[in-house]
């Protein structure tokens, strides 16, 4: 292969056993060998992940030849860069984040299939998803708020400086994985925006500055979401928003049980109205097409709210500071957290009626979901 860096490695825990789990039990990857990702955006970044029997010098090279990554049975998962070793290690990441999105997605639809069929759910499943939950580290709702600096700023080397410090934030609460996300903020006539690819916690040197007339075309480096942040500042005034991807609001987002919706096109029009706690899911591709986020976003955006779009992330905006955005952004997922575990609660106690011999082993699991809440 024509590459310059390989990264192997076995990924931490819970990741490690999601990975085996999701090769056990998914129906997809036992009959094509493959792992596809729930959520939109690494949909987008990887199609699919090859899953590879054996640590075969010839199969490694032949899945990724077509794809950013693969993972090795047992053993890890194997990524490229073609120039750098950053992007070996964003594939790494983003293989990671995709797995567990769609681990604990795929978790909430079995539980949920069994509950409607009234069949039990499998105990040694539940006993490792009960083990996998106890391992999971949750964004940082759990500890001290985080306080950004309250003072506009005069110039633009300040804009610089509050949309780093915002960026260090968000990636030190858990709100994002690898390089998703992006910020922006609109400041005399130009909209300031991290590049496509910046790790939002090194924005030093990494933020556009595009003026909002569309005189120039230096938006090029810019996010792919530059019209989205264009779009909500010009319907609504915020000028300063943050985008992220908290793992249980991409969850929770995708979880539509509408009658008649065909949940492979729920992202892009999804008929049901859901919100999560007040805050409002809206269908919306990547792309700026009429089903693209840049339109479905906006309208329902409100000054220091939030939004979730399916299978995709979070946007949170407010007039001049990043504090409000940012607290939502916790809030949203921190809300996510709950309703995944309360739904997966009842489901679980709705088949333990009736079903005496499970009835023990359910109760004591349910009440472990109890303690994963009581922690925040
Ligand atoms: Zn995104
Ligand atoms: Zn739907």
């Amino acid at each position: 292969m024509n590459i310059s860096c390989i990264l192997f490695a076995e990924p931490a825990e819970p990741y490690r056993s999601i990975i085996r789990e999701i090769i056990r039990h998914d129906r997809e990857c036992c009959e094509s060998k493959r792992i596809v990702p729930m959520d939109c955006e690494t949909r987008t970044f990887f199609h699919d992940i090859p899953v590879i029997d054996y640590f075969d010098p010839e199969a490694v090279a032949a899945a990724l030849s077509h794809r950013k990554a693969a993972i090795i049975k047992d053993l890890g998962i194997i990524t490229y860069g073609a120039f750098t070793p950053e992007q070996a290690y964003v594939s790494f990441s983003s293989t990671c984040f995709s797995t567990f999105v769609k681990y604990f997605y795929d978790s909430l639809i079995y539980f949920d299939s069994c509950a409607q069929k009234g069949t039990p759910v499998d105990r040694a499943y539940l006993r490792t998803f009960d083990d996998i939950v106890h391992r999971t580290e949750t964004a940082g709702f759990s500890g001290s708020p985080v306080i950004l600096r309250p003072e506009l700023p005069t110039n633009d080397d300040e804009v610089f400086e509050i949309m780093a410090e915002v960026g260090r934030a968000i990636v030190s609460q858990r709100l994002v994985d690898s390089q998703f996300g992006n910020i922006s903020y609109v400041y005399r006539d130009h909209i300031f925006i991290s590049q496509t690819g910046s790790s939002l916690d090194e924005l030093e040197g990494c933020i556009d500055m595009v003026p909002l007339d569309g005189s120039s075309s230096i938006g090029i480096t810019a996010s792919s979401e530059l019209s989205a942040h264009k779009n909500i500042y010009l319907r609504n005034g915020c000028n300063a928003i943050l985008h992220g991807h908290p793992k249980f609001s991409v969850i929770m987002s995708m979880y539509c049980k509408e009658e008649g919706c065909d949940r492979s096109q729920c992202h892009k029009t999804c008929k049901k109205k859901r919100e999560i706690m007040l805050t409002p899911i809206v269908p919306g591709e990547i792309g700026t097409g009429p089903t693209g986020l840049m339109n479905t976003v906006p309208p329902v955006m409100t000054e220091g709210g939030g939004v979730i779009v399916y299978g995709h992330g979070v946007f949170a905006a407010d007039r001049d500071t990043f504090q409000k955005p940012l607290d939502m952004l916790m809030q949203i997922e921190e809300n996510s957290f709950r309703e995944y575990f309360a739904t997966v609660k009842n489901l679980l106690k709705h088949l333990s009626e009736g079903a005496p011999d499970s009835l023990a082993e359910g109760g004591q699991i349910v009440s472990s979901f109890e303690g994963k809440d009581d922690r925040h």
